[in-house]
């Protein structure tokens, strides 16, 4: 079974190009073309389907490396990894509701996550779209979806939205050539901007029956799609942003021992505050991979913590995500004012790093969920 899909040589090719889209906020439309032609949009397909069958622990490794060459493409890929892994969640308790979805996978679809709405802070568990029924067991979307990543990318687009009638959330899944979608062209960020996660307008964009995945009473569940999504997204999600705080110790490391000291002639690897921040931040990142491999071993061997997933997979992603944000801080702080620039790669990672705490879990949701874990629900 293949652990690894991403050679170094394409990883440098990815890198190389990095710059370009960001200056030029513009897509990773060559990357994406390259990932795919690698197998690696089909990584979690199990061998059995005729995919390479990698595990969550190996694609949170491979996202990690690939962020490390370009952050934006590994964010915007991520969304369709996200997917996968939800129907590889399932696949492997025995449901094979989204074995579909692993096999468009294979066959080449590009998935998008078109979740997040303006103001809904009640995230999976609320929505400001509508799913109106159509009356043969499939629903036609009506809403505003913000930062879709991969926009420009995506031939399907996994969403939700509330029948109002039902007193459900509709999870579902759109295709581009069906209509119904208008994609705004807005984007335009201090980082991750080759994400290009665009407002994405839904009027009347149609999921038929069998592209009906869920639907679940809002508010809290353990329904296990909603437990894929959650699992799935927080810690692929988060290795993106490990991958960027790996790239960017290795990064200073590499800048501090070419970087020269006037005063004792000696180059900054070897000032004592320099070396105690890249020890401090190694220090801090060197917690990170533990935990990814625990929690993404244990959801490649089947194992079931129910309501425990989210504060062990939301606590990943917030104590990834800001040590990912601190260890570029440190990056740039031992690598000096030339990481000012826009050329420079380490104030690229400082723009891009930034993103890490929007995404949910954000650090107040992460706190509220350890926090009801411990203490029950606010009455
Ligand atoms: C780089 C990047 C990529 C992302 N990719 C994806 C993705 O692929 N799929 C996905 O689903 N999500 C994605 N997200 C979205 C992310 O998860 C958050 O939902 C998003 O950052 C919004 O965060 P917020 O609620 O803190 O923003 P806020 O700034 O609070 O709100 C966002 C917008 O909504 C408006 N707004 C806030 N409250 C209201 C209200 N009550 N009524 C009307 N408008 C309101 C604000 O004015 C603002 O324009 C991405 C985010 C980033 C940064």
């Amino acid at each position: 079974m293949a652990s690894r899909i991403l050679s170094d040589e394409l990883l440098r090719a990815i890198r190389d190009r990095a710059a370009a889209h960001d200056k030029a906020n513009d897509f990773f439309d060559d990357d994406l073309a390259e990932l795919k032609a690698a197998g690696y949009l089909a990584a979690l397909v199990p061998e059995s389907m005729g995919g390479p069958g990698l595990g969550l622990q190996d694609l949170v490794h491979e996202q990690a490396r690939l962020a490390g060459a370009a952050p934006a493409t590994a964010l915007g890929v991520n969304m369709h990894h996200v997917w996968t892994g939800v129907a590889r969640f399932l696949h492997d308790r025995g449901d094979s509701s989204m074995d579909w979805l692993l096999r468009e996978a294979l066959a080449g679809e590009v998935f998008a996550f078109g979740y997040s709405e303006a103001g809904n802070d009640l995230v999976l568990l609320g929505s400001r779209t509508q799913a109106r029924p159509d009356g043969e067991g499939g629903y036609t979307f009506h809403g505003r979806k913000i930062f879709t990543s991969n926009s420009p990318g995506w031939t399907r687009l996994g969403t939700m939205g509330l029948d109002e009638e039902a007193g459900v959330i509709v999870h579902a899944f759109i295709t581009r050539d069906g209509g119904g979608v208008e994609i705004l062209d807005d984007w335009d960020t201090i980082g991750m901007r080759a994400s290009q996660s665009r407002t994405t307008v839904l009027d009347g964009a149609h999921a038929p029956a069998d592209r009906v995945m869920r639907k679940v009473a809002p508010g809290p569940t353990l329904d296990p799609y909603v437990l894929g999504i959650f699992t799935s997204f927080e810690l692929l999600t988060a290795s993106v942003y490990a991958g960027i705080a790996d790239r960017a110790l290795e990064l200073a490391v590499e800048t501090v021992r070419t970087r020269m000291s006037m005063k004792t002639g000696k180059a900054y690897a070897q000032a004592p505050d320099i070396r105690w921040r890249i020890a401090s931040a190694a220090l801090a990142q060197d917690g990170v991979w533990p935990q990814f491999d625990q929690a993404a071993a244990a959801i490649d061997a089947g194992q079931n913590l129910g309501a425990a997933w989210f504060r062990q997979t939301a606590g990943i992603k917030v104590r990834a995500t800001e040590t990912a944000r601190y260890v570029v801080d440190e990056a740039i702080r031992s690598s000096g004012g030339s990481t000012y620039f826009n050329r420079s790669e380490l104030g690229r990672l400082y723009r891009d790093v930034l993103a890490g705490i929007f995404h949910p879990s954000d650090d107040e949701s992460a706190h509220a969920t350890v926090a009801q874990s411990l203490l029950g629900p606010i009455e």
